[in-house]
């Protein structure tokens, strides 16, 4: 099967209520480890690349990686641009073969917004075979590769602003804002309530109500959260004992989020939890085995790592397994 774009696949989420895992690629081990898992797991899923993992990576090798990794799986897989900033780095990955694309002109005044994101559409769905296109409203606090909002400068998504925009844009797939973040360290602790028992920060709920008002008026349309990683305590733990120092690291609860994906949101952006993982499964390795230095001992660890992770996300809390 060759890379597919996220129109189906989206289609198929909303009636049966599930969500397609975004996750964020940056080097072989990672799309081994989210591919691999969604093999195991016969679910659908999104690769997706940043404009900070096309600089680190360069495009060419992403690709191809990602390819490589639909002939190895067999699986319906979406290459898709993350934070697509301009027309410019939209059109080049459509040209270069991306199925789907964001362009994140959410910070620009909702008519610029309009504009840009209506000349990404048109280019993209003029694309032979058609390529499926995200944009967003509203703006999410947090830092991820180039973007980045300071907490408090974040706004929630207007539902009075839904209809007319997806209108007017024409486009496939719409993020909003309704409390989720970017970045490991998602909300300040005085936002949070502390668990008295166990220490954890416990951030403030998502807006449910703004997800709802939002699918009344776009009934059927594909909804899409950004900054969704939960940061699993269990991987903060294991790189805090191995030297590490996160401290009060906070996500989005995972029950939340498999609430959103019951509802209109089809498609939930991970990208903290995986370097979490990642990191969790080095420094284990690294502080139980000083003698080695071939990297395939410690990335393999670390490979294992998110690939478990993974899984657990696709059955726990996307429900997006056994949906081919
Ligand atoms: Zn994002």
């Amino acid at each position: 099967m060759p890379l597919v774009n996220s129109k189906e696949l989206f289609e198929k989420a909303y009636k049966e209520g599930y969500a397609i895992g975004a996750f964020n690629c940056n080097n072989m081990e990672i799309v081994q480890a989210i591919t691999e898992a969604a093999k195991e797991c016969n679910s659908p899923v999104i690769l997706q690349v940043s404009a900070g993992a096309r600089k680190y990576a360069k495009p060419v090798y992403l690709r191809k990686m990602v390819e490589a990794a639909v002939e190895d799986t067999g699986l319906p897989i979406v290459l898709h641009l993350d934070h697509g900033a301009d027309f410019e780095i939209c059109k080049d990955c459509i040209d270069g073969g991306f199925t789907s694309v964001m362009i994140d002109a959410s910070s620009k005044p909702f008519e610029e917004n309009i504009e840009i994101t209506r000349k990404v559409v048109e280019y993209a769905h003029a694309h032979k075979p058609y390529v499926t296109v995200e944009a967003e409203l509203g703006t999410l606090a947090g830092i991820e590769d180039d973007v980045k909002v300071e907490l408090g400068a974040e706004s929630y998504t207007n539902p009075d602003q839904v209809e007319e925009f997806v209108k007017r844009t024409g486009v496939d797939s719409l993020a909003i804002a309704i409390g989720t973040s970017h970045g490991a360290y998602k909300f300040r602790p005085e936002q949070c309530t502390r668990d008295p028992k166990t220490g954890i920060l416990l951030p403030p709920p998502l807006r449910f109500d703004i997800l709802e008002e939002v699918s009344k008026r776009l009934p059927g349309f594909p909804i899409v959260l950004h900054g969704s990683s939960s940061v699993n305590q269990e991987y903060v733990k294991i790189i805090n004992d191995h030297g590490g120092a996160l401290k009060d690291a906070v996500g989005v609860p995972e029950e939340q989020l498999r609430h959103a994906a019951r509802l209109a949101v089809c498609k939930i952006n991970i990208d903290s939890d995986l370097r979490l993982a990642m990191t969790a499964g080095i420094r284990e390795h690294m502080e139980a085995h000083p003698d080695h230095f071939d990297p395939r001992q410690y990335i393999g660890d670390g490979r294992a790592y998110v690939k478990q992770l993974v899984k657990h996300k696709i059955v726990d809390v996307l429900g997006s397994n056994d949906k081919i």
